[in-house]
């Protein structure tokens, strides 16, 4: 086998950057050239990361942070505010601080026992959600730093056109065409794309970032779809945003995730404006009618609303031949955990890892190997986010019925039944794999906070109901030197990364 000395990447979304940039960086010798249609647009959303983000961004890829927030104007997500569950709670957050896993040596039993009863101010990232404070601190020398985990809000076209120049200044090619087909030769290897202009592009590896039209994944080597209708409804979005026109409208440093009656509305906040999207299900309602609500619920949308259609699914292999697909090209789950980017992040690390491997040579046992994990991987995605249609109650409509009573848990069933048995026990994570994205900390917040029944009865003691609360007023204490979103925003040109 030869050493793949040139890459092409299909497409030049946030999928096609990224992959293009981390091959570049991984391997400085091979030539990566990214080719993109003129004519088929960007998705153009997308806006809300986990926080592998921030580090794969500002460690793996090398890029500033603080050229990086002044270019895109980004702003931080400590967690999800979850307007979902029990309809007597308002609401619970799912934070990126690992609150449900983190065993403080202060308290006799894990957090999650307490949080059954009492979860306010559960760790530092839910106590500064519920205060709309930063994840900025002010250190006692005077600097400013990240003290906790985040992720980010970033706007999909202002990160494309940063990722474009940093690719450049990597020393990556940008070619501007329409890939119309491809060669292949005798064993079924990509030889060339054929692009309308005319002109044709050779390569050793072509990476598929073309988005929902999967041109070479799905158009050229025609492999299989995996729908994931069984358990995720929802096939439709609805998008709107309104400018903040008052600037002591305060900035959300967290995504919000808010029932409605046919699916749930996100909500993004940016220093210059906010998103909003409603996520539905076709079935249950139509374009109009979603629209409709949307309005309703949000009167400051402007008037440019458009509709976003989407499978949720995966193809039965991300990799073949010569081939690897990485984004919307190789499936999609709503967006409800916001994971389309941390799974791009996950397989060009993976494949990344296959060709350091080799010494950057194709070998035919690469593709099952890494078939495998991608499996592994999306279908976790999908597990955990049934646990989020199959226990919701905050409303009560045709559409929530049909979840409770129809969402498939496929995956994730085991882990709740041990939940249902014997609550919040890590007994749990024996059910998931060691790579699981959301692991026992995530499969924990969603059961607790949507007050999942359980057979388990806590065995606490009135010293345990002492030790919670000083656990509480510790975490009060800690984060009073916290900045608020405004100023920590203004100051993230003096900000570091912790
Ligand atoms: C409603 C909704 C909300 C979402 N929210 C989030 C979120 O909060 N967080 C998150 O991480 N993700 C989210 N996503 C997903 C996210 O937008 C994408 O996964 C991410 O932007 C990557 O997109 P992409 O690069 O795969 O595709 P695209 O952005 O669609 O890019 C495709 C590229 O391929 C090119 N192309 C296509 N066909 C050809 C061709 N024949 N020849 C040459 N070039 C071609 C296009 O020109 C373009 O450059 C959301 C998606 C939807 C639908």
């Amino acid at each position: 086998m030869n050493e793949i000395k040139t890459i092409v990447v299909v497409g030049a979304g946030s999928a096609g950057l990224l992959s293009a940039m981390t091959l570049k960086r991984a391997f400085s010798r091979l030539d990566v050239k990214i080719v993109h249609s003129p004519d088929i647009p960007v998705i153009g959303v997308g806006e809300s990361t986990t926080a592998i983000f921030p580090p794969f961004l500002h460690s793996s890829l090398g890029i500033d942070f603080v050229e990086f927030f002044t270019a895109v104007q980004a702003s931080w997500k400590l967690g999800v505010r979850f307007v979902w569950g029990d309809p007597k709670d308002s609401h619970f957050n799912y934070t990126f601080d690992s609150c449900m896993s983190t065993k403080s040596p202060h308290l006799r039993k894990a957090a999650p026992y307490y949080c059954l009863s009492d979860w306010s101010d559960a760790s530092p990232s839910w106590a500064l959600m519920d205060r709309g404070l930063s994840p900025c601190f002010r250190r006692p020398d005077g600097q400013t730093a990240a003290q906790v985990a985040f992720g980010y809000h970033i706007e999909n076209q202002a990160f494309i056109d940063f990722l474009t120049k940093k690719a450049v200044e990597c020393g990556i090619e940008t070619i501007s065409g329409n890939v119309a087909d491809a060669t292949q030769d005798e064993s079924g290897n990509v030889e060339q794309l054929l692009l309308t202009e005319g002109r044709s592009i050779t390569a050793d590896l072509f990476v598929d970032c073309t988005g929902f039209g999967s041109q070479l994944l799905r158009g050229k080597l025609d492999e299989t779809f995996v729908s994931y209708r069984d358990s995720l409804f929802c096939d439709r979005a609805v998008v709107g945003q309104w400018q903040r026109s008052d600037p002591r409208d305060p900035v959300l440093p967290y995504t919000t995730t808010e029932t409605m009656d046919h699916g749930w509305c996100w909500r993004i906040d940016f220093p210059s404006h906010v998103t909003r999207g409603y996520v539905f299900c076709s079935a249950f309602c139509s374009d109009a009618e979603a629209t409709a609500e949307f309005k309703s619920a949000n009167p400051q949308l402007n008037d440019d609303i458009r509709v976003v259609p989407f499978t949720s699914g995966r193809y039965e292999g991300f990799w073949r031949k010569n081939v690897v697909a990485i984004g919307n090209s190789c499936g999609f789950v709503e967006p409800l955990e916001a994971t389309a980017l941390h799974l791009v992040v996950e397989q060009i690390r993976m494949v990344c890892r296959l060709l350091s491997e080799t010494d950057l040579r194709l070998l035919p046992e690469m593709e099952s190997i890494a078939n495998r994990q991608y499996r592994v991987l999306w279908d976790e995605v999908r597990d955990f986010l049934a646990v989020h249609y199959r226990f919701n109650r905050k409303r009560d409509t045709p559409f929530w019925q049909h979840c409770r009573e129809n969402t498939d848990l496929a995956g994730a069933a085991d882990f709740v039944e041990l939940y249902q048995r014997f609550g919040p026990s890590t007994l749990g994570s024996t059910t998931l794999s060691g790579e699981n994205v959301f692991g026992y900390d995530g499969f924990t917040t969603l059961l607790v906070g949507q007050r999942v029944p359980t057979d388990y009865q806590p065995l606490l003691f009135e010293s345990d109901a002492k030790s919670w609360l000083d656990h509480q007023n510790r975490i009060r204490e800690y984060i009073q030197a916290a900045l608020p979103m405004d100023v920590a925003l203004k100051q993230f040109g003096t900000a570091t990364l912790d």
